[in-house]
């Protein structure tokens, strides 16, 4: 198939995320390797997005591919149903020591959307196990948790198109977008309203919901420390369980593994994915506390009431097992502070440019906020011209690159992203 076919058949048959049927350019990718995308038409592109957040070793990696070809000698797949494998039980173990020290039990869904999903089930039976129902959950504005339904619904309002689908989405209740910024002081009257609307409706949550330190596609905002610590007490007080949500912030991104450590609190369910598998296979898991799961197992009916066909895959399982030991046996902290100081500089020419509303750096992850929202179909080519991969989204120009990335690329993908947004402002 010429690159010309596989285009014309692209846009005949195939929908891409987000975008029309044949909407929007496409570009044709035969291979990756380390940082680098190669096109069908032979350029090179630096990744600049991590494939969203989670490609953190870099495409292709030896050691990534060997624990797949191992893992394939043995079996690709079985089901996890009355049946249980190696890799499924060493990453669960991984993962429940790797994570604050309360969270004990752990649920492997198939992607994040999945694992919210199970995560808000987890919380809805865990008080129905308790005798008493409760059926909302409390978040912030400006989040996002993923695209199914239960997902859908804690998404930001308007970012998350609850206007589309308008009477098939469950209400919940909706607080100001965390403040003050990441590094700014926190005072109680940044939560009143959060506060308010958890004591009025305490009785009726299941649970509060939200990303810890970094909320992601819905606004790419970094919060203080001080509001979800804050977020832990007012749980706590008025007993509603709290799940966070670090599908992309795990796994050292904000330069800590995990972004509640910035608080020093843990959740009582956390739901990982993304860089789980340094982006080798779709996998996500969903951790609960020792009580949840004891209160859920003991109760009628007994059971968690949820099972993917492809719960635990051992091939996931087992890239998994061997990105996390990857990234551990790494100085992944320098690493991603070096990455944070590469940002800092590269992007620092962005701030004083026209059509720039802001220039935030934390960890791992650059943004440039806009004025107003880019013309993707002008801006998107322009960064390939200029030998880099990213795709902004609305007013926001972000980068969150492999782990492998070195200071002189980074200091060309800053630069590609410099200039285009020079020429196109
Ligand atoms: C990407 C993302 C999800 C959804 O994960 P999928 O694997 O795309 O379903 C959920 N929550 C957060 C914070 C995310 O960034």
């Amino acid at each position: 198939m010429t690159p010309d076919q596989l285009l014309q058949l692209d846009r005949a048959h195939v929908w891409h995320p987000y975008a029309a049927m044949g909407g929007g350019p496409v570009f044709p990718v035969v291979s990756a390797r380390g940082l680098y995308l190669t096109l069908a038409d032979g350029r090179q592109l630096i990744d600049g997005m991590a494939s969203w957040w989670s490609v953190i070793h870099g495409y292709n990696h030896p050691v990534l591919n060997q624990a797949i070809q191992n893992q394939l000698q043995d079996m690709a797949h079985v089901m996890f149903g009355g049946l249980t494998h190696p890799p499924a039980v060493t990453l669960a173990n991984k993962l429940v020591e790797l994570t604050p020290a309360p969270l004990q039990s752990l649920f492997f869904a198939d992607s994040g959307s999945v694992a919210v999903e199970v995560a808000m089930k987890m919380a809805i039976q865990y008080w129905q196990a308790k005798g008493q129902t409760r059926s909302r959950f409390l978040t912030v504005r400006k989040g996002y948790h993923g695209d199914t339904f239960g997902a859908m619904s804690v998404c930001d309002p308007v970012t998350g198109m609850h206007s589309l689908f308008q009477g098939s989405l469950n209400q919940q209740l909706f607080a100001p977008p965390p403040t003050p910024a990441f590094g700014e002081a926190f005072d109680d009257s940044h939560i009143a309203e959060f506060s308010r609307l958890l004591e009025r409706h305490s009785k009726d949550i299941a649970a509060v919901i939200l990303e810890p330190i970094v909320q992601g596609a819905g606004g790419m905002r970094f919060y203080a420390p001080g509001y979800l610590r804050r977020v832990r007490q007012l749980c706590d007080e008025h007993q509603v369980l709290l799940i966070l949500d670090e599908i992309a912030t795990g796994f050292g991104r904000t330069g800590r593994l995990f972004a509640c450590e910035h608080a020093d609190i843990s959740p009582d369910i956390l739901c990982l994915g993304k860089a789980l598998t340094g982006g080798y296979m779709t996998l996500a898991a969903t951790l609960s506390t020792r009580e949840i799961s004891e209160t859920i197992s003991h109760n009628p009916p007994g059971a968690f009431m949820h099972g993917p066909t492809f719960m635990a895959n051992p091939l996931a399982c087992a890239v998994a097992n061997a990105s996390i030991d990857l990234l551990l046996d790494s100085d992944w902290r320098s690493n991603v502070a070096r990455i944070q100081q590469g940002l800092e500089t590269g992007l620092a020419a962005c701030r004083e440019m026209e059509g720039v509303a802001e220039v935030r750096v934390l960890g791992g992850i650059g943004v440039v906020e806009m004025n107003t929202p880019v013309d993707m179909d002008q801006i998107q080519p322009a960064f390939v011209q200029q030998g880099v991969w990213v795709r902004p989204f609305g007013k926001l120009v972000y980068l969150m690159p492999p782990y492998v990335i070195s200071d002189e690329e980074l200091q060309r993908l800053c630069a590609a992203v410099t200039r285009v947004l020079d020429e196109t402002a």
